[in-house]
């Protein structure tokens, strides 16, 4: 038994009549810890189980965190998940609520998982938040579905963060035969590590991260996530913070559903009019979710974009 759940693939009324396509809308917000995060994390925890491993071991604050927090708890594993200083009540509420001990050290994510990994003894795994081929195996099943479902988009939309996420998806579609459907790939501007590759020709690290969405910040996709642009269709879509906190607020009064910025900037394709969309006519989104971010919150910094420009 996997420890995702099928999630539902909807067609979007309000996204296809402003975007004049067909929009399908992937539900991984419906995922029990909150994002897609649980597909690729559970398929690891299960096999480093497997393998005798007697403990787990995390560096995420975010989604990837609660996901293997979740997957302990589940396989009757302790689950140890370091963090640095900076990381929200919230974060740290959701992680103990799952029964991970949670270890709060470090000014930043960095000094967090040097200590996260010195914890790494021969019974304990250590769950990539991104790069393991464990988790892209898992992260394919979402596309799974949907072939199952009997829907063949022209071009699937990802977030993309250390770019697990869209190695997941490249692999799903290459082992349902969609090997001519696109992946548009979106970043905000303060975290766009994807495009940078893609402009240097290898993954090259960001001097900083500057974005509210902070499931997208890692400095330096992983090197599988580059290649994929180099055998896929891929296109590079870039949206401000703005963009994607818009996207939020305005995918809950539609749908119903709050997700984070990090997957409000790749709904922000379809309600901005982006013209990376334009060559398609039957889209997926991945409504990847996030759980570590409130309404207040969104619309703080709604207000801090405001003031700013
Ligand atoms: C992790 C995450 C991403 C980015 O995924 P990567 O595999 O790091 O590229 C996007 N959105 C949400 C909600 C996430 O949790």
């Amino acid at each position: 038994m996997p420890l995702h759940i099928e999630t539902p693939l909807v067609e979007s009324r309000p996204l296809g009549l402003i975007t004049g396509k067909r929009i399908w809308l992937k539900m991984e917000a419906l995922q029990v810890p909150g994002s897609f995060k649980i597909r690729g994390v559970g398929e690891a925890c299960v096999h480093y189980a497997n393998a005798g491993a007697e403990r787990f071991i995390s560096s995420s604050g975010g989604n990837a965190g609660l996901a293997v927090a979740y997957a302990g708890r589940r396989l009757r594993l302790p689950v140890t998940v370091v963090v640095p200083e900076t990381t929200t009540e919230l974060a740290k509420r959701l992680l103990r609520a799952e029964g991970a001990d949670v270890i709060v050290y470090g000014a930043s994510w960095q000094e967090a998982n040097e200590k996260a990994t010195s914890l790494v003894g021969k019974t304990e795994a250590f769950i990539h938040p991104f790069d393991d081929p464990l988790l892209w195996r898992g992260h394919a099943t979402m596309i799974d579905e949907v072939a199952g479902q009997g829907i063949q988009p022209d071009a699937v939309v990802v977030a993309v963060g250390g770019g697990g996420l869209l190695c997941g998806v490249a692999e799903g579609m290459e082992r349902n035969g969609w090997h001519d459907r696109s992946i548009i790939a979106v970043e905000t501007v303060g975290a766009a590590s994807l495009r940078r590759a893609m402009e240097a020709g290898e993954p090259v690290a960001l001097e900083r991260i500057a974005t509210v969405a902070t499931s997208l910040g890692a400095k330096q996709v992983c090197r599988r996530a580059f290649e994929w642009t180099n055998t896929r269709k891929v296109t590079s879509a870039i949206v401000t913070d703005e963009q994607a906190l818009r996207a939020c607020r305005s995918f809950l009064s539609d749908h119903r559903i709050l997700v984070e910025p990090a997957c409000g900037a790749a709904l922000a394709l379809a309600y901005g009019g982006n013209d990376a969309l334009k060559p398609y006519k039957d889209i997926v989104f991945i409504v990847c979710g996030g759980a570590t971010t409130d309404m207040e919150q969104i619309d703080r910094w709604l207000a801090a974009c405001g003031s700013s420009d």
